[in-house]
């Protein structure tokens, strides 16, 4: 009845707990996430230090998320796990542990693919049931993903450069604006005039499903040379990058004739993103609070999913896979 999910893809710790309930619904008991400062000094993320900080935070993490839970570790009646992709030595601290945790409870073990725990992370809000598409917009992906039947994904469309949220942490540091950039972007724009900069948008008049923020991030470093304050570079970055998610999206949708849009991954957490997608015709899902960014929650909650669709469990000799697009039949 209980999952524990567990994510270490790169720098944060996540392990969160979701019950299966009677009605066949899901629901978010406990999610923790220890996110890694030591990184900061770096400006980028470490793979060493990171795998060696989710060695040393894992186990408290997860007494954190079962005591939220109020659950002992005898409760948990499966375990599911981020194998990939990520860091390489990151994915395995988290595996290791999951299966040796689940090996030690003799429960059943699930290796998740983080894409599909960032697209399930929505299931806390709503019910997901194919087909719908699928948005994933993170730190390392802009991805978008038609969802025919549960479980398969096929890719509509991706970024050509920088991911989504890859542009916002770009745009807030040459800004001074700070890290994570995301919500650093988002607090500046309310101040600033979406108009004082001028963004093109990318790609335009293109047939297929592409993303590009190359140019957006090329503008922004012209205009910050000129002179324009990081609050208007941030309102009309903003804007411009939200429109451009908003309109291809939207087009995707109806192409593949799609009612319910799901967006997910780190950049989904930006407000104006979200009222731009609730104002659109299709029906959006987005993650609930603290899902949002990396957690273990969602892992559990691809976990739940694999558990409801009746897939077996995976087996304790799976790997970690650095490299492992979701696209099925790979494009
Ligand atoms: P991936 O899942 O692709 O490997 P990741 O796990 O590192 O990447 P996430 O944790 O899902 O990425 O998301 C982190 C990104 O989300 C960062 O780039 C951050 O700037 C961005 N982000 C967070 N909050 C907001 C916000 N409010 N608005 C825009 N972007 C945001
Ligand atoms: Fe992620």
């Amino acid at each position: 009845r209980y999952i524990l999910g567990i994510d270490t893809s790169c720098d944060d710790t996540g392990v969160g707990v979701v019950e299966l309930l009677l009605g066949g619904g899901v629901q978010v008991r406990a999610n923790r996430v220890w996110s890694q400062t030591v990184h900061a000094q770096y400006g980028g993320v470490m793979p060493e230090l990171a795998s060696r900080e989710h060695v040393e935070r894992i186990d408290a993490v997860m007494g954190d998320a079962l005591a939220d839970a109020g659950l002992r570790v005898e409760d948990i009646g499966a375990v599911a796990t981020t194998s990939g992709p990520g860091l390489m030595g990151a994915l395995l601290v988290g595996l290791m542990y999951g299966k040796g945790l689940a090996q030690a409870l003799d429960v059943p073990f699930y290796a998740a693919h983080h894409l599909e725990g960032h697209i399930y992370a929505a299931a806390s809000e709503a019910e997901l049931r194919a087909p719908y598409l699928a948005l994933v917009v993170s730190g390392g992906h802009t991805h978008l993903f038609d969802v025919p039947r549960e479980g398969e994904y096929v890719l509509v469309g991706a970024t050509r450069d920088d991911a989504a949220g890859e542009a916002f942490d770009k745009i807030a540091r040459l800004a001074g604006l700070g890290y994570p950039g995301g919500p650093a972007i988002s607090e500046a724009a309310t101040r600033g005039n979406p108009d004082a900069v001028p963004f093109k948008e990318p790609l335009q008049g293109q047939k297929g499903f592409d993303f590009s923020f190359s140019g957006l991030k090329t503008a922004a470093l012209l205009a910050h040379k000129a002179g324009a304050t990081p609050e208007d570079l941030a309102a009309g970055f903003e804007r411009a990058a939200v429109r451009v998610l908003v309109k291809t999206a939207l087009r995707a949708a109806q192409a593949y004739g799609r009612e319910t849009v799901v967006v997910s991954g780190g950049v989904a957490a930006n407000r104006a993103l979200r009222k731009a997608f609730a104002a659109s015709p299709v029906r959006a899902v987005f993650p609930g609070k603290g899902l949002n960014t990396d957690n273990g929650a969602m892992i559990a909650l691809a976990g739940a999913a694999a558990i409801q669709a009746g897939r077996l469990p995976s087996s304790l000799t799976e790997g970690a896979v650095a490299y492992a697009p979701l696209a099925n039949p790979q494009p």
